[in-house]
């Protein structure tokens, strides 16, 4: 399971908001961190 953050607001987004639209569904920001495990990447939608 995959867990995501708004890097604007700082909240966590549950996985099912992200679809297609990597979008934060609370500040509309598209700075999105995504957390596998212990592993972090930075997602940035295009
Ligand atoms: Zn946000």
């Amino acid at each position: 399971m995959a867990n995501y953050k708004c890097l604007e607001c700082g909240k966590d987004i549950d996985e099912k908001y992200i679809t297609r639209k990597i979008r934060c569904p609370y500040c509309g920001s598209r700075m999105i961190i995504k957390s596998k495990g212990d592993r972090v990447s930075k997602v940035i939608a295009r």
